[in-house]
């Protein structure tokens, strides 16, 4: 029931920074804006930009049309590819039908499908830990030919993995991991091979990384930790994941203030908000404003790390 409570009894708000919006969320919304602005609708995007519903409805009405594959792609139109990355064979096909393409790949998603080619071009046998399904995951494993990586989900799997060589081993992951879960995957592979590299610069991107540190602050204080994001966002889930095992009460992922149950706030003193990386700051703004026309609330604000990330747009947009 979303009936608001009777009399406004005080409440904590905590909101943890950094959250919300990363640099990549950033620069694949701005190429679908840009394409837009200077091409005109309609520009056709494929797969969901960012796993965020409110910005892929906001480009939809802005002229973007989502496709889940090329064939649906006219040869006449541009096609943005979203920021989690694509199989080779992707871009491969766009040029073999001289399409214009713009790739909204994160650089952090690139620079791992550029170590996982380094690997394969060294002999290596690859581990990908990541979820299964996940376009992020799809894409790594398209960069090279099937059977050149093994996806690893679970530290089960990783007991059970045989390599064809445990000398000529490496590893790579999904930048939207929970941190703390990766590193008991890559222990449990590091036990059984020793001599197991790690990335040269961390996969987990930083964004995550800082979410999931800040969330981690905030849970142990709170009785509710609300994460704003869509049920399809990998780092979004993993924030409430992370809320729950660093102590809150309850914690949970709701697309905006709309779907938030106001039962769920019965014996509520302190409630955290958060929002995964490719959740836009108005719905943030939103919710807190929706706890604060039903409670006494008083907002106070993490001093999590500030982020000065933000990456170059492709030059034919930047012009
Ligand atoms: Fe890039 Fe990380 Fe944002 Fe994904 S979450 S788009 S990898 S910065």
């Amino acid at each position: 029931m979303n009936a608001p409570f009777p009399s406004r009894r005080p409440i904590q708000v905590l909101l943890a920074t950094p959250r919300g919006f990363c640099a990549g969320v950033d620069r694949a919304i701005q190429i679908v804006e840009r394409a837009l602005e200077k091409y005109g609708p309609p520009v056709y995007v494929r797969h969901e930009i960012v796993h965020n519903r409110h910005v892929v409805e906001r480009l939809k009405a802005m002229g973007a049309v989502f496709v889940t594959d090329l064939d649906q792609c006219p040869d006449d139109r541009p096609v943005v590819f979203s920021a989690h990355g694509v199989p080779k064979a992707v871009p491969a096909e766009a040029k073999r039908r001289e399409l214009f393409f713009l790739d909204a790949t994160c650089p952090l998603v690139s620079k791992v499908h550029v170590e996982a080619e380094r690997h394969y071009a060294a002999g290596r046998e690859i581990v990908l830990i990541g979820h299964a399904g996940h376009p992020e995951v799809i894409g790594t494993m398209g960069q090279l030919p099937q059977a050149a990586i093994t996806l690893i989900e679970t530290v089960e799997d990783a007991e059970a993995f045989q390599p064809r060589d445990p000398d000529k081993l490496a590893y790579v992951t999904q930048t939207t991991l929970s941190v703390d879960d990766t590193a008991g995957i890559v222990s449990a592979l590091k036990k059984r091979f020793p001599g197991l590299p790690d990335p040269h610069k961390e996969d987990i991107c930083y964004a995550t990384t800082n979410r999931q540190e800040a969330v981690k602050r905030v849970a142990a204080t709170c009785d509710l930790v609300l994460v704003v994001g869509s049920q399809n966002s990998s780092n979004s889930q993993r924030l409430v994941e992370v809320a729950l095992r660093a102590g809150a009460r309850d914690a949970r992922l709701v697309d905006d203030a709309g779907a938030v149950d106001w039962s769920w706030f019965e014996n509520v003193s302190t409630v955290g908000v958060t929002a995964g990386a490719s959740a836009p700051e108005p719905l943030i703004e939103a919710l807190v404003a929706a706890i604060a026309a039903r409670f006494d609330a008083e907002v106070s604000e993490d001093s999590g790390a500030r982020e000065t990330v933000s990456f170059k747009l492709p030059r034919v947009l930047a012009e």
